[in-house]
């Protein structure tokens, strides 16, 4: 079976099983360097790509249209976030708040790595209740929508990466990776694909923490992402209203925001590509040391389905995150590739650059908790 699929069985229903099934023999297909074109049909037989002409789509003329309401919403955090960094660089906020602003924007953070991408989105490991509920709550201090929301359009940007269908193609260039998507109406292509895996993303809501966390998503954001941030640092160091609204909620979720956003652009453009020099994706230090680990994305769209999301030795706060947690048996199995897979996929198809960095041991076969 494939690493990514072990065990999710009890997920889901007869239907997404035999789905699954389809998605376990595609990977069995790649594996052993089969028929291709077999290994296409049951790949588009899941997801719907029977119907899909992306080339109709590529053909089509399609101008954007700006959504007004998320672009003032974008414009006007921006605005009041430099208002904020004003505030915390000449010191008229407390101490404690620029603290406070700081350690919330990294431990939410992780909501977002280590849940709803590297769990929810990619089914990398599985995490028992208590873990999933932690990893949600975390998710919704970050404010970026619900669960579902965002791991079904993660999972359109990874299956059509760099393509019409990907929400976020780096194609139309650093500014649309970055923020663009979210204030332009979507290419007719991302909302047919939104449909599509909707339909094969069942595992999500069989997700009860998924199904409640989008229920009540407004009334959790408003909680979580706003009240919280802004009345802790008024209750317990008697911040200002003003002062805590702009730098505890506005300035935070803009940083947040900003953060996810530079996965999407510059881990997108600029960096080495180890493992795949064919895609865009890249490996970039500055992103991974302020996205948790996320920016090793050259190695993460080669392996989506490891939960470290880089090789062992690279700085990873999330991936020894969710190493904390299978230690106390909250989180397990955990899907990693072999130093041989990364070695071989390198040889193939990389820029070379992988012996510039540590590189993995090409004895071992055993998965990343043995390699050292
Ligand atoms: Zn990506
Ligand atoms: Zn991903």
């Amino acid at each position: 079976m494939a690493p990514a699929l072990q065990n999710v069985d009890h997920f889901l229903d007869e239907d997404s099983q035999i789905k699954m099934r389809l998605l376990e023999d595609s990977y069995k297909l790649d594996n052993e360097n089969n028929n291709t074109d077999l290994k296409r049909e049951v790949n588009d037989k899941m997801s719907g790509d029977m119907d899909f002409d992306i080339v109709k789509y590529e053909a089509m003329e399609f101008r954007a249209q700006i959504r007004w309401p998320d672009l003032i919403v974008q414009v006007s955090l921006h605005c009041v976030s430099i208002y904020g960094f004003y505030l915390m660089i000449t010191n008229q906020v407390k101490f404690l708040t620029t603290l406070f602003v700081f350690a919330t924007i990294y431990t939410s953070g992780l909501g977002i790595t280590a849940g709803v991408h590297r769990l929810w989105s990619h089914r990398a490991y599985r995490a028992r209740m208590p873990l999933r509920i932690l990893l949600a709550l975390l998710f919704t201090i970050t404010g970026q929508r619900d669960i579902y929301t965002w791991a079904l359009d993660h999972r359109v940007h990874h299956k059509y990466t760099e393509t019409v269908a990907d929400p976020h193609d780096i194609n139309r260039g650093f500014w649309f990776a970055h923020v663009g998507w979210l204030v332009l109406t979507p290419h007719p292509a991302v909302e047919d694909r939104r449909i599509a895996l909707r339909k094969t993303s069942l595992d999500l809501l069989h997700d009860p923490v998924v199904k409640l966390q989008k229920k009540f998503f407004i009334p959790l954001f408003l909680l979580l992402n706003v009240i919280l941030p802004v009345a802790i640092p008024m209750y317990f160091w008697q911040e200002t209203l003003l002062n805590s609204f702009v730098v505890s909620f506005v300035t935070r979720f803009t940083i947040t925001l900003n953060i996810a956003f530079c996965v999407n652009s510059f881990a997108h453009i600029w960096g080495n590509k180890p493992y795949d020099r064919f895609i865009r994706s890249v490996e970039n230090k500055m992103v991974s040391l302020a996205a948790l680990g996320e920016g090793w994305h050259n190695y993460h769209h080669v392996f989506p389905w490891d939960y470290r999301t880089s090789e062992l030795g690279r700085l990873n706060v999330s991936t020894s995150f969710i190493d904390f947690f299978a230690k106390i048996g909250w989180a397990y199995d955990l899907k990693a590739a072999t130093s041989l897979m990364i070695i071989n996929k390198a040889k193939r198809s990389g820029d070379g650059t992988l012996g510039e960095t540590e590189e993995p041991d090409p004895t071992s076969t055993s998965d990343s908790r043995n390699w050292d």
